[in-house]
């Protein structure tokens, strides 16, 4: 016989932990106790050695669903018990909890099967969970992770949800949403003026007839509110589109389970891992061709976003919907998120209410009220797991594990797809993505969350760090509102600081930010730069950049991409050339903005990659006043022909001591393959071509000058899976090891990290 003592930490509480070490402890015979404590879970267990072994490989290789194990502490105990059984012993109250919230989680396959089972007394009930799934984080207000600090404080148990949370043995054991149809939430359907029209699952009924009929709801959910109508019905589609203006980018679906987004899209097994995971969050997806549903779901690309159901309302619903569509079609809706063009997703019944009668006929409300926004996440799913476009439901609170302790520093992040991050001991908490910080409901959204993660992580930064430009929202509050000592750093290097990080990589590194703009330190534009980062000893430089071209009008040239294509051309002193047919178009302009660029008025100089895609999307005529951002390169990625193998060489210069890639004979190359009648689908494939070989030939110049053999990359224009993969395999063949995002979006949700392991270096 032997006695041990495991401390365990992680995500270890409020996700059934203790009944999974109760069962596993009888099934290996053991006697003894587990217990919630101040430093972990702590296991205090007896019995023959073999045992022992089988229990402590269980607990790592079966830990529950939703639970994190980051470490185990072993001690062996030298004296005997007195354990005749095993034990779960109640919390003391007053006991300070490690506890991590663990991020909301799609419903598990047990509730599923209770939901469908007309035998169950959870048939069809949108709020049945367990501990092994359900709302987490959207309903806590705080910590510790105890119903009367969550929004289910109001709802009282019934004497038949009380058995199963206090059975150690049940899987609703301390599940702290636990409800049912007799004590827990309930729906109603009502009209644009609030007026209830039917109650209860009649009301979801009655919702699936409606969207059937081609009428859009908005539909209360775990994060925030959707706005829903039939996928299917291209009228439908329309008039959402119009309503919430929001005229071209792709709107994301569900449909009911996998087989019926097998109809819709190309699904290979990774993909489908990540669809049916407990994240469960939209996965960009090829269609099949011919596109069974609306094309207007996704007019620029041949990729949608697909999610399947992820709360029991969802179930129910579809329940409902098949019952009604035609069954040679799949059921699919589209879910998008619940705002008017940037702003925040609502989450209030009376706010959206308020702030959607315009855009929606029906509203299903619930009464579980959301504590905390969180949109849904967004990945493409590549073989080495899911690279994120947006990271929120799901995913967040689950921190980012750091290279060491350090001081709490919160990163304010920039300010367009706003994340912030709050450092804790050797973690980062990175936010759920708040959104453009461009209005005052998405700086009230930011304000909101850096309280809430205070809150519930129970950490007061000691420092604050912020972009370098400092007319952004998160800038400001850092220097104006934060009341702490504040760092900036350069918005590039902290892309690079993030994908370093997330790496775990300590010491000297190459970094390409691919990005769209970025305030530089010479007060130009960056985002096309060639930077070293050493973030042991905190050494930055810029190494190159792309050749920078004038934006004329500033901001207005991101919004009118043919105005970049003007200023490429300009440079290359080809800007009287009639044989481009979109310039007609602009001919009254065309004059005005060439002597902006003449006389170098309000055209700032961009050295952004992202602007280099816009440039060449407008010389192919693909796009001349952009609807939502990276619209020009979401339609030139489309359009490329893979049967393309040729490419341009792209050569570099030195200036000012900087390593400038020669992207703008680049695009004069392309100017003039097309005014020679070469087709737009097989320039599109040369420029990432060439553009992905010329990035190559400059990381290997740099690397050679410096030595230095690992490159991180960053940056929005790593969302572009065409340039991010073929870059990854010409870096990895010339022996270089690259960094890549995996736990955060290369686009600017990172950069809050970046700030934050900055700001945690500079207080050392
Ligand atoms: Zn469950
Ligand atoms: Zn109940
Ligand atoms: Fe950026």
């Amino acid at each position: 016989m032997k006695r041990k003592q495991y401390i365990v930490n992680g995500r270890v509480q409020g996700v059934g932990f203790r009944p999974f070490v109760f069962r596993l402890a009888k099934e290996f015979s053991l006697k003894g106790s587990v217990s919630n404590t101040e430093d972990g879970v702590v296991i205090d267990i007896e019995g023959e050695e073999q045992n022992l072994d089988a229990f402590a490989q269980n607990l790592i290789d079966k830990q529950p669903p939703l639970a994190r194990i980051i470490n185990v502490e072993i001690r062996e105990m030298h004296s005997r018990s007195h354990f005749d059984e095993f034990l779960i012993t109640p919390s003391s109250p007053g006991t300070k909890h490690q506890v991590l919230i663990s991020p909301d989680a799609a419903v598990c396959n047990d509730c599923k099967r209770e939901i469908l089972d007309p035998g169950d007394r959870r048939y069809l009930y949108p709020f049945t969970n367990c501990t092994n799934c359900g709302p987490r984080l959207t309903i806590t207000r705080s910590i510790p992770y105890d119903r009367p600090m969550t929004s289910m404080a109001c709802f009282e148990m019934c004497p038949d949800c009380m058995v199963e949370y206090n059975d150690p043995l049940n899987r609703r054991f301390h599940a702290q949403p636990n409800a049912c149809e007799a004590c827990g939430p309930r729906v109603w359907l009502t009209d644009t003026q609030g007026r209830e029209l039917v109650e209860g699952n009649r009301s979801i009924a009655r919702a699936a007839e409606l969207l059937a009929q081609g009428k859009i709801i908005a539909a209360k959910g775990l994060g925030g509110f959707h706005l829903v109508c039939d996928a299917g019905h291209s009228k439908s589609v329309e008039e959402l589109r119009h309503r919430k203006n929001r005229p071209g980018k792709s709107l994301a679906i569900m449909v009911p389970d996998i087989e019926s987004a097998k109809m819709v899209a190309h699904i290979n097994p990774q993909q489908e891992t990540i669809m049916t995971g407990m994240e469960h969050p939209i996965v960009i997806l090829p269609v099949k061709k011919p596109f069974i549903l609306s094309p207007l779901l996704s007019p620029d690309t041949d990729n949608l976003g697909i999610m399947l159901p992820y709360t029991p309302f969802h179930i129910v619903l579809f329940h409902y919907l098949k019952k009604i569509l035609s069954p040679d079609k799949p059921a699919a809706l589209v879910m998008t998120s619940g705002n008017f063009s940037s702003e925040p997703i609502s989450l209030g019944n009376r706010e959206a209410q308020r702030r959607l009668s315009r855009i929606a006929d029906f509203f299903l409300l619930h009464n579980r009220d959301i504590l905390t926004r969180c949109d849904d996440s967004v990945v493409f799913g590549t073989d080495d797991g899911p690279v994120f476009l947006r990271r929120a439901r799901g995913y967040t609170p689950s921190p980012v594990f750091l290279s060491g302790r350090g001081a709490p520093v919160l990163g304010a992040g920039p300010e367009l797809k706003n994340t912030i991050c709050l450092t804790k001991n050797d973690q980062a908490y990175v936010s759920q993505h708040l959104g453009d910080l461009k209005n005052l409901e998405t700086y009230d959204f930011f304000l909101e969350t850096i309280i809430h993660f205070k809150d519930i992580l129970q950490v007061e930064p000691m420092a604050v760090v912020r972009d370098f430009h400092p007319d952004y929202l998160s800038s400001k509050y850092a220097q104006e509102e934060s009341g702490l000592p504040v760092f900036n750093l350069q918005h590039h290097f902290a892309h690079i600081f993030s994908v370093m990080e997330e790496n775990g990589f300590q010491g000297s590194c190459l970094g390409v930010a691919l990005d769209g703009t970025g305030l530089g330190l010479d007060h130009t534009l960056w985002g096309g730069e060639l930077l070293l980062v050493n973030n042991k000893s905190l050494t930055m430089e810029r190494l190159g950049l792309f050749h920078p071209v004038p934006l004329a009008g500033g901001e207005k040239a991101i919004e009118e991409p043919w105005r970049i294509a003007l200023g490429f051309l300009h440079r290359l002193g080809i800007e009287d050339d009639h044989d481009f047919s979109w310039m007609e178009k602009f001919d009254s302009q065309r004059k005005i903005i060439l002597k902006m660029l003449d006389r170098n008025i309000n055209s700032p100089l961009s050295s952004g990659c992202g602007r280099l895609f816009d440039a060449v999307a407008a010389l192919l005529g693909l796009v001349q006043r952009i609807e939502y951002e990276g619209q020009g390169a979401i339609r030139l990625e489309k359009i490329q022909d893979h049967a393309e193998t040729n490419y341009y060489e792209t050569g570099m210069v030195r200036r000012d001591g900087l390593l400038t890639l020669d992207t703008l004979s680049l695009f004069g190359k392309i100017a003039e393959d097309l005014k020679s009648g070469t087709r737009p689908e097989i320039l599109s494939r040369r420029f990432h071509l060439s553009l992905a070989r010329g990035i190559c030939g400059w990381v290997e110049k740099a690397s050679r000058e410096t030595g230095i053999q690992t490159v991180g990359l960053s940056g929005g224009v790593m969302q572009n899976m065409t340039l991010s993969r073929l870059l990854q395999n010409l870096l990895a063949d010339k022996g270089l090891r690259v960094l890549t995002h995996k736990i955060l979006p290369p686009n600017d949700a990172c950069v809050s990290l970046g700030q934050a392991v900055y700001g945690r270096k500079m207080l050392e």
